[in-house]
């Protein structure tokens, strides 16, 4: 029996929470993680267009950062050897050097520069003492027993040096890679090519906002919750809008997407009922399984091919969207794009109310992580937890990920958290 012949045969199984027939999460991820791979295609972009893309080859400094010796403060550069043993000396000042200046004369024995905070250390000097432990007399600078010879330098390359790997090949451009890369005075970098991803939202009952609703009708949300989470993935995403459960039209989007995009979202017609219509158009355009998981929310989903586009078929339920959307669509876009992802993590947190749950699935609940009085972090659920509820997730600031075979959680015991600010960018 093939993954596709594994669908809902029956209303009655929705009930049974151990179904030997659906498939964990991380099974199902290791499914579809193992059949995506990085685009083809690297392109030399400009740096700053290089933000929230990922590197395609392994970066290597074409300097060392710093360039030069420099001062990590203002003082005087001086050669360690005239620090005195004990007491003070007094050392004559030959000069200064700010931040971008250098010094082209050899600084002597007996002598020191003032210098400022990444000026370069001048040829003869090897130690900066510090403004405040010095005190001017004259024409000399008084400096006290006890400064370290080789002190407050930055030593070239401390950075990075010279022909170092300094980001590999995989790495998202995050600002602080931007800045590294600024750094090393690139001027373009190479990156893998845009992810094309299609979405459109499935069903008759859908209309878009704008349209005045008539009984039976709902406002299309999906796309706009999917609509965010691709922007913010960093993917160029067609909104093909709302398409009717109408085989032919559907099939026709389905080509259409697949003539274009790397990857293919849709919502809704996965579930039980609507699972058949739709197979057998995948049937006719590509592979696909039909898969229940074992998750809540989010337990059908549609996985695999059509013509070279790879596709998520979504649940309907808007809570689905989001919630299979980050466990596994969004760790799958970010390998086409040449990330090696992991699905998101947590940590434990105290949960501070009974939190309800049944044994067989894995529950992604949305939950409340907030400070008690003690300042210690707890957990609360936003409340009802019905997979319509998408304001449920507007409300939560995380996930709280109850395993499988766990029942009810009593108030006080660990729970695992993903907090949306990192799961969800
Ligand atoms: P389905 O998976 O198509 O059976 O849909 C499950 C539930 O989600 C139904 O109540 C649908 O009306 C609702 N739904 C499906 N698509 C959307 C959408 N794009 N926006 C809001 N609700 C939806
Ligand atoms: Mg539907």
């Amino acid at each position: 029996m093939n993954e596709s012949d594994h669908t809902v045969q029956n209303d009655q199984s929705c009930q049974s929470d151990h179904d030997p027939q659906s498939l964990s999460v991380d099974a199902a991820w290791a499914r579809i993680s193992s059949e995506i791979q990085a685009v083809r295609g690297v392109e030399q972009v400009a740096l700053r267009n290089a933000l929230d893309r990922v590197l395609a080859h392994d970066i290597h400094s074409p300097v060392n950062v710093p360039f030069h010796d420099n001062s990590a403060m203002d003082g005087y550069a001086l050669r360690g050897a005239d620090i005195p043993a004990t007491g003070t000396s007094g050392l004559r000042c030959v000069g200064t050097i700010l931040a971008g200046q250098a010094m082209e004369t050899t600084l002597q024995q007996g002598e020191c520069v003032r210098i400022m905070t990444g000026a370069p250390i001048p040829a003869g000097a090897d130690t900066v003492v510090m403004q405040e432990n010095t005190r001017v007399d004259g024409d000399q600078v008084v400096i006290t027993a006890g400064e370290t010879p080789g002190q407050n330098v930055r030593a070239a390359g401390e950075d990075l040096r010279h022909d170092a790997v300094v980001l590999r090949r995989g790495q998202r451009v995050r600002p602080a890679e931007l800045g590294v890369l600024g750094s090393l005075g690139l001027v373009e970098v190479p990156v893998y090519r845009r992810v094309r991803v299609a979405f459109f939202s499935t069903g008759d009952e859908l209309r878009t906002a704008g349209s005045t609703l008539r009984a039976g009708e709902i406002y299309d949300s999906n796309r706009y919750s999917l609509y965010g989470m691709l922007q913010h993935l960093g993917v160029e995403a067609t909104d093909m809008g709302v398409v009717s459960d109408d085989p032919d039209t559907m099939e026709r989007a389905f080509a259409d997407a697949a003539s274009f995009a790397d990857a293919i979202i849709t919502s809704g017609g996965v579930s039980v009922g609507e699972a058949d219509f739709v197979k057998q158009i995948m049937n006719r355009l590509g592979k696909v399984g039909f898969w229940k998981i074992a998750m809540r929310p989010g337990r059908p989903l549609a996985f695999g091919t059509i013509g070279e586009a790879r596709f998520f078929g979504l649940p309907g339920n808007p809570v689905s969207v989001v919630a299979t959307w980050y466990q596994f669509v969004q760790p799958a876009l970010k390998r086409l794009m040449g990330e090696e992802p992991e699905r998101p993590t947590g940590f434990p947190v105290r949960a501070g109310e009974e939190l309800r749950k049944r044994p067989g699935r894995t529950e992604f609940q949305r939950g409340i992580l907030q400070r008690d009085d003690h300042g210690e972090l707890f957990v609360t659920s936003t409340g009802s937890q019905g997979s319509g509820i998408l304001s449920s997730v507007s409300r939560a600031n995380c996930f709280i990920v109850i395993p499988h075979d766990s029942g009810n959680v009593p108030a006080g015991e660990l729970v695992e958290v993903q907090p949306f600010e990192g799961v969800m960018a």
